[in-house]
C-alpha cells in the first residue's frame, strides 16, 4: 500500500477538454490510482504516507506524446542518440506513444519480421520505463503480405497501434483498407501519415487518401515535416470527424491556421499533440510543452485546452486509463508553474504568454520520478515533500 497526497494545488487542470479546470486543491493517489479529488480538508486523516505541498503551483495530468519514433531501449539510430525518452519525462511527459519503429537500421519489411518487430517493441517497452515514463511501443508498420491472422496474433501479444500508414509498402487506400479493418476488429488504434514524404521510402499522403482510408488519427495535420496544402487541412477539419494531431517537428504556420479552423469548427476534442521526433528535425525533450505554447499563445486555443489536447484527448483515442484527473484513473501527474522571470503568474498564464513552464515534479503511478526537471527553466513556486 502506498498513499500519496497532493495538497495546496493552485490550479488543477482536469485533462477533460469540455471541463478543463477543477475546483479542487487536493487529491489522493493510492497504489498508483487516483482515489479522491477534492478539498484539502476532506483528505485529512486519509493516512497518506507521503504528502506533497504544491505551494500553489498548477497540477495537470502527465503529458502524453502521441507521436514518437522509438526503436528499442532509450536509443534512436536515426540520430544515434541515447536517453531521449528519459529526457522527455523531464519535460512533463509520462506516456510516449510509438508511431512506428521506422528508424531501426535494417528494419525488416517482410510480414514475419514486421510482425516480430511490433511484438518485440510492445513487450520490451512493457518491461522498461525510461526515466519512469510509460512507452506504448510496437506500432506495426503496414507492409504487403500481412494477414488477418497476423493482426489477431499481434493484438493478443500486446500490439495496440498501427503506426503511420504511408511509411511502409502499403501506401494507397485500396491496399490499406482490409488491414485497417482487421486492425480495428482487434481493437487497435490506427494512425496515418499526412502530407509530404518524410523519410526515403515513404510517400506523399493527401487528404483524399486519408478520408478514403479512414484511420483514427491524421498524423501531424501540420506536417511531418511537410504539411498538406491549406485546402486539404480545411477538408480534414470540416468534413471529417478524425482525430487531428499537431506536432512539434512540423509546419508552425499551418499549425496556427489549422488551430483557428478547429476552434471555428468547435472540434477541440479532436486535437492531440505529438513531437514526431526523433526525426531529421532532432530530438525534442520539451516538444509537447512547446506545441502547447504555440497553440495557446498564437491561436484562440486557451492554455488549459492545450493541456487537455496533450492529455485527456490523446488518452481517449488510444483507450488509455490516464490523461485525466479523476477517481479510478492512473496517478500520472505533473506539478508545474510559471518559470522564473516569466511575465506569467502561473503555469497557464506563462503558457499563454509563450513561455515554457517550469516542471517542478513528475509523478507516475503515484511515484515521484522527477523532483527537479533538468530540461525546463526552474519554476517560480516549488513543491515540498512533507
Ligand atoms: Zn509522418
Amino acid at each position: 500500500m502506498s498513499k500519496l497526497m497532493l495538497r495546496n494545488i493552485g490550479t488543477l487542470v482536469s485533462g477533460m477538454i469540455e471541463h478543463p479546470i477543477l475546483q479542487s486543491d487536493a487529491l489522493l493517489v493510492e497504489n498508483g490510482i487516483i482515489t479522491h479529488v477534492g478539498r484539502e480538508g476532506e483528505l485529512e486523516g486519509a493516512g497518506a504516507d507521503r504528502i506533497v505541498d504544491c505551494g500553489g503551483a498548477t497540477v495537470t495530468p502527465g503529458l502524453i506524446d502521441s507521436h514518437c519514433h522509438v526503436i528499442l531501449g532509450d536509443f534512436t539510430s536515426r540520430q544515434n542518440q541515447i536517453g531521449f525518452l528519459e529526457s522527455e519525462v523531464h519535460g512533463g511527459v509520462t506516456t510516449i506513444i510509438s508511431a512506428g519503429e521506422v528508424h531501426l537500421k535494417g528494419r525488416p519489411k517482410d510480414p514475419a519480421g514486421t510482425k516480430a518487430l511490433a511484438i518485440l517493441a510492445a513487450k520490451a517497452f512493457n518491461n522498461f520505463r525510461p526515466g519512469g515514463g510509460k512507452v506504448i511501443g510496437g506500432a506495426v508498420i503496414l507492409e504487403k503480405g500481412l494477414t488477418k491472422e497476423d493482426f489477431g496474433e499481434m493484438a493478443r501479444e500486446g500490439v495496440r497501434t498501427v503506426g503511420e500508414i504511408g511509411l511502409g509498402s502499403i501506401k494507397n487506400p485500396e491496399d490499406a483498407a482490409p488491414m485497417v479493418k482487421w486492425a480495428r476488429e482487434v481493437g487497435m488504434t490506427v494512425m496515418m501519415h499526412s502530407g509530404g514524404t518524410s523519410i526515403p521510402g515513404s510517400s506523399v499522403v493527401t487528404a483524399d487518401m486519408i478520408i478514403e482510408t479512414n484511420p483514427d488519427i491524421v498524423s501531424h495535420l501540420n506536417g511531418g515535416p511537410t504539411a498538406v496544402p491549406m485546402e486539404e487541412v480545411r477538408k480534414l477539419v470540416y468534413e471529417t470527424k478524425l482525430t487531428l494531431e499537431m506536432v512539434h517537428c512540423g509546419n508552425p504556420r499551418v499549425a496556427v491556421e489549422a488551430a483557428k479552423m478547429i476552434v471555428d469548427a468547435n472540434a477541440l476534442d479532436r486535437v492531440i499533440i505529438g513531437n514526431d521526433a526523433p526525426s531529421g528535425t532532432g530530438v525534442v525533450p520539451l516538444g509537447i510543452l512547446r506545441v502547447m505554447n504555440l497553440l495557446a499563445s498564437l491561436t484562440p486555443i486557451k492554455p488549459e485546452q492545450a493541456v487537455c489536447m496533450a492529455t485527456g484527448n490523446t488518452a481517449r483515442v488510444h483507450k488509455l486509463n490516464r490523461g485525466v484527473i479523476g477517481e479510478g484513473r492512473e496517478g500520472d501527474l505533473v506539478i508545474m508553474d510559471a518559470p522564473m522571470g516569466s511575465v506569467g503568474e502561473d503555469a497557464l498564464s506563462a503558457i499563454e504568454a509563450g513561455d515554457t513552464p517550469g516542471v517542478a515534479m513528475v509523478i507516475v503511478d503515484g511515484e515521484i520520478v522527477v523532483s527537479k526537471s533538468r530540461n525546463t527553466p526552474p519554476p517560480k513556486r516549488k513543491p515540498s515533500i512533507l
